[in-house]
């Protein structure tokens, strides 16, 4: 029986981590949340864990009113969802907090040698060779859960090891603006960009995916997971969702993964990971789905795509710091304050900041990150 800590345990991934989790007969130790202490008390009363952690003061004070008559121990703050993250009876910890904010968690488990079951992209892009580096002094393994990585992952493990891999190909549904141009994208609405066609997920990375910010976080997520440079990685738009990525080697032989678009697929193989178990999840009809589609990503107009693959071609802080400036952006579009043409001229910011050094603390990724977010601020006179 594994046992295994989420953090950011109300959102999306966190609830089918727990149905994984719960089919499998795992044990969840700790759960974590930000705000919602209404959901984490049905979590608690649900799941029964040692530890609970709300990275609000406010909201750990009131979850520890509601939870009075439980065992579990309700802690505070950030360092509260660190200390969740490092405890040493977890097997694994699936870190499926939204944004920056992930990182010192993703950190905690690295550096206390607990297996990272990582949705929280943002956190590997922020803190890249910084994260990187703890995982290998640790010796702990990043098992991907996004589920392009997972595939990427699958195929590679279905392959041979002697450096013959010649390209990923990374896919992208083109999410609900796909073939729209920049014209029709002038007034789309933030209830436009939650549609998205195939995928059910927290707000901050739909809107990501409508403007392909999402993908350009993970073609930096492919290059740290994969060791591979981004002129190795091919992004490809595939409407259906059905084909979640693919390697191809030298002798031109590729390998895809295919399945049903839903995410407690990738979810259960990274808990699950090397064994493969029975999952609620549909097989795919292929007679019934009777084609799959593949276009180029439209860069010019989903321009997102292409400030990503700058920043970490420039390397240093760069990822780190157009991250930060998305997070910003990304917010100020779904509280209606900027239109979504104005998301990606906001992230430009964040090349102006002087920051292409090589190696690199988790105190100047913060700085980093603070500036980053007050220029988009500066810049839209907030
Ligand atoms: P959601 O918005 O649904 O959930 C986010 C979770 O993070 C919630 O539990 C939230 O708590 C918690 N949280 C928010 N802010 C903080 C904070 N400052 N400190 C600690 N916890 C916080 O997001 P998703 O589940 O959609 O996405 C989570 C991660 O997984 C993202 O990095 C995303 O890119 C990645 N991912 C998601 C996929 C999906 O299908 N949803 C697919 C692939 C990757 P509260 O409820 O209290 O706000």
């Amino acid at each position: 029986m594994k046992k295994i800590a989420i953090l950011g345990a109300t959102g999306s991934i966190g609830l089918q981590a727990i149905d994984v989790i719960e089919k499998q007969g795992y044990k969840s130790t700790a759960l974590t949340a930000n705000t919602d202490s209404k959901k984490m008390e049905t979590l608690i009363r649900r799941c029964k864990p040692q530890y609970a952690a709300m990275a609000s003061a406010t909201a750990a004070n009131d979850l520890r009113i509601r939870v009075a008559d439980t065992d579990t121990k309700i802690l505070s703050g950030t360092d509260g969802v660190c200390e969740c993250a490092a405890l040493a009876e977890n097997d694994i910890c699936l870190n499926a907090i939204v944004g920056m904010a992930g990182l010192r968690p993703t950190l905690s488990a690295l550096q206390n040698g607990i297996t990272l079951a990582l949705a929280n992209k943002e956190s590997l892009v922020a803190g890249g060779d910084l994260v990187k580096n703890t995982a290998k002094e640790n010796n702990v393994k990043i098992l991907p859960v996004d589920s392009e990585h997972s595939a990427i992952f699958q195929c590679l493990a279905a392959s041979p090891q002697n450096g013959s891999l010649k390209k990923i190909i990374l896919t992208a549904s083109g999410g609900p603006f796909f073939g729209k141009t920049k014209d029709e994208l002038k007034n789309v609405s933030i209830r436009d960009a939650l549609k998205h066609p195939n995928w059910s997920m927290g707000a901050k990375i739909t809107v990501d995916s409508a403007s392909m910010f999402n993908k350009g976080l993970e073609l930096i997520e492919a290059c740290h997971l994969f060791d591979v440079t981004p002129d190795q990685v091919d992004i490809i738009v595939h409407r259906e969702s059905i084909l979640h990525s693919a390697v191809e080697f030298a002798d031109g032989a590729v390998i895809a993964q295919l399945g049903v678009p839903d995410m407690r697929i990738p979810i259960q193989y990274a808990l699950t990971y090397p064994d493969r178990f029975e999952s609620p999840s549909e097989s795919i009809d292929f007679a019934k789905l009777a084609k799959m589609t593949f276009f180029d990503p439209d860069e010019e107009t989903f321009d997102c795509l292409s400030i990503c693959r700058e920043a970490f071609k420039k390397g240093g802080l760069y990822p780190t710091a157009v991250n930060a400036a998305n997070e910003e952006a990304n917010r100020l579009f779904r509280e209606e304050k900027v239109s979504f043409l104005q998301i990606s001229e906001l992230i430009r910011t964040a090349f102006s900041i002087d920051c292409a050094q090589k190696t690199y603390t988790l105190e100047m990724i913060e700085d980093v990150e603070r500036e980053a977010r007050q220029r988009v601020l500066n810049r839209v006179g907030i």
